[in-house]
């Protein structure tokens, strides 16, 4: 194996552990023969995290330190992460001991075995049930239904990537969670093994509760990448349709009454109903054709490609 490997640690206030992670992670990379390097991203810590990291870039080679301005969140120091790492295999893990650093050869393993994108899966996990387990299940439960991309945990930033995958993510907000959905867009094939988890001794977890709701919102702006992105109409100017059918039936029996059987017709809510729908179905198929006209934007203002290539074959030129 002459692969080299990065990890990428997001730290936010975690003092207590890093030295603690760092001595463990150490170990473990040294036996594994490969080249590597650690690398922190200090995401606007306010403890003394950020000396300690470069305490510890100071004394050792193979740690390499981001420093953010301000507190970007988890998602935005893993990106950056991708974008400095060097490795041919990018492990991410968090930086609070919870993901146990002796599960890195597991992961490594598989991803030689071909799988690009190698997910651990906190079996056991070792954190509150009912605010934390528990709705992380039920989360990880409709991700799977809706993206299609069935995995048992999401959440789970213990993760193994190889390199061309990683750096093609685009990731932004809290999209951290869907990496595995995100990434199918490109075509990779996705391994998820069982991982160690450990309480957290040090610091504080830095989310609470309304995680639950902000993941579903994230879910639908997933969805809607993953399948409708290249062709908003079909979303939209099927709702269109819809409601076109609900405004025109009706409308149409009333005037036929009117027509036919001089009924006044002037006066019935049905006919305000249909009117309104058949506005309703006009305004969703505009918007659809000027979602289509964004996506265009999106595209081609960006050179953003709408396909991802795995490889090629022959000589250019
Ligand atoms: N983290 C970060 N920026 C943030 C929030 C969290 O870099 O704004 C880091 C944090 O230091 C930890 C990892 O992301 O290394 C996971 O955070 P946490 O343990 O709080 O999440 P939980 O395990 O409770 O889901
Ligand atoms: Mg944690």
């Amino acid at each position: 194996m002459g692969k080299s490997i990065s990890v990428v640690i997001p730290v936010y206030n975690e003092q207590d552990n890093i030295e603690p992670l760092y001595e463990e992670l150490k170990e473990v990379l040294d036996g594994l023969n490969l080249e590597y390097q650690i690398i922190f991203v200090d995401d606007g810590s306010t403890d003394e995290s950020c000396e300690i990291l470069d305490g510890l870039a100071d004394k050792d080679p193979s740690v390499f330190v981001i420093h953010f301005r301000r507190n970007f969140g988890q998602t935005a120091a893993i990106s950056a992460g991708f974008d400095y790492a060097q490795g041919d295999v990018i492990i991410t893990m968090d930086a609070d001991l919870q993901n146990d650093p002796h599960d890195i050869p597991k992961l490594l393993e598989k991803i030689e075995e071909g799988y690009d994108i190698v997910s651990g899966w906190r079996k056991n996990r070792k954190d509150p049930y009912l605010t934390r387990t528990l709705p992380s299940n039920i989360a990880n439960w409709i991700i799977s239904k809706v993206t299609g991309v069935y995995l048992h945990d999401y959440g789970c930033t213990l993760k193994a990537y190889r390199k061309e995958v990683a750096k093609e993510l685009k990731l932004y907000g809290e999209l951290h969670r869907f990496i595995p959905a995100l990434a199918t867009e490109m075509g990779v094939k996705i391994a998820e093994i069982p991982v160690n988890h450990r309480p957290r001794y040090k610091g504080k977890s830095k989310y609470g509760f309304s995680r639950v709701f902000k993941v579903l919102l994230d879910l639908l702006v997933v969805k809607f990448l993953l399948s409708y992105r290249t062709r908003p109409i079909r979303i939209l100017g099927g709702m269109g349709f819809l409601f076109f059918i609900l405004g025109a039936v009706p409308f149409f029996y009333l005037i036929l009454k009117k027509v036919f059987f001089g009924a006044s017709i002037g006066h019935r809510p049905l006919l305000l109903i249909s009117v309104l729908f058949l506005l309703v179905s006009i305004q969703f198929i505009s918007m659809g054709l000027l979602a289509e006209m964004i996506a265009r934007v999106y595209f081609e203002g960006q050179g953003k490609k709408p396909y991802y290539v795995r490889y090629i074959k022959g000589k250019s030129l």
